[in-house]
């Protein structure tokens, strides 16, 4: 769906047209293990626990996309739902916590999450503004480090990870199940990397956030990433070698005292531009430019003697 792609990643405010076209969207489920699907629409992908104790939703698309989730959920398992964690606080992750908290569901994030919905949120980079959250919306529990909902006979823990995508990013680990969702810290081809510095996020982060999920995963482990299809962890390990590699080819750029339109003319992401896509909202030049804003003052060039 390119013609959402502009906001696809913020969620940011869109017009009356777009609106249309994503109450139009369907919503696809994936059975992911027992007690676990995937929720796949235009927005970030929802991750579904479901059994005997209730349903527990991991992040929510759009808000006009709330009666279609409701009835997806529904198709799998009647209960209402019980709780819903956010993985951070990205429109397309967000947008239908309103109608989630108004039937009743406990909302769960990081402390960071509540802070950025409960306020209006301008961002340069988009040259846009999300409308705080109302307060029906709003994470009513919130965690600094992560918290383990146990559950539908599994135990799924919350994991924070620090300034990745944003400053408030979450990962949720169903140890039973051996499923593992992601958020927006790992995109499975869909596009480029998404760091939100203007939210706290850092190539740095994505990094240690991407390693991570590279300890907590294994050979088995089912992996729903943030944006596009299921992933194993050999999808997770090539995405953390890449930023690891795209990185160190940007910052060897600034080292040698290049300016950013050459950095990015030195293309550091050629090798894997047949493997991820490139007409995405992050392309392979914002990607760089990203990194290359974050390091540069970091980083002095090296001094001739
Ligand atoms: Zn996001």
């Amino acid at each position: 769906m390119r013609r959402f792609a502009a906001w696809l990643l913020l969620g940011m405010s869109m017009p009356a047209a777009a609106q249309q076209d994503l109450a139009s969207a369907e919503i696809r489920t994936e059975q992911v293990a027992p007690g676990v699907a995937a929720l796949f629409g235009p927005g970030g992908n929802i991750g579904l626990s479901y059994g005997e104790d209730g349903n527990v939703l991991i992040d929510d698309q759009f808000a006009p996309l709330a009666p279609k989730i409701l009835a997806a959920v529904k198709a799998v398992d009647p209960d209402p739902v019980r709780f819903l964690i956010n993985t951070h606080w990205h429109g397309d992750h967000t947008g239908a916590n309103p109608a989630m908290g108004e039937a009743g569901a406990v909302i769960v994030a990081h402390d960071n999450v509540r802070k950025r919905l409960s306020t209006d949120a301008v961002s340069q980079m988009m040259k846009s503004t999300t409308k705080a959250t109302p307060k029906s919306g709003l994470p009513v529990m919130t965690f600094a480090q992560g918290v383990t909902l146990h559950l539908n006979g599994d135990d799924l823990q919350v994991v924070h990870v620090p300034n990745a995508h944003t400053d408030g990013d979450a990962m949720i680990y169903w140890t039973r199940a051996n499923v593992l969702q992601t958020g927006d810290v790992f995109f499975n081809k869909a596009t480029f990397p998404f760091i939100d510095r203007e939210s706290g996020g850092s190539i740095d982060g994505m990094i240690a956030a991407s390693a991570r999920a590279l300890d907590i995963a294994g050979p088995a482990t089912r992996i729903i990433p943030g944006h596009g299809p299921l992933a194993a962890r050999e999808d997770l390990r090539a995405y953390h070698a890449m930023l690891v590699d795209v990185r160190a080819k940007v910052a060897a750029g600034i080292r040698a005292g290049r300016t950013k339109a050459q950095v990015v003319a030195s293309r550091p992401t050629a090798a894997y531009e047949g493997k991820i896509a490139t007409n995405g909202f992050i392309t392979p030049a914002r990607f760089v430019e990203t990194i290359y804003d974050e390091l540069k003052p970091k980083l002095q060039p090296a001094r001739k003697r």
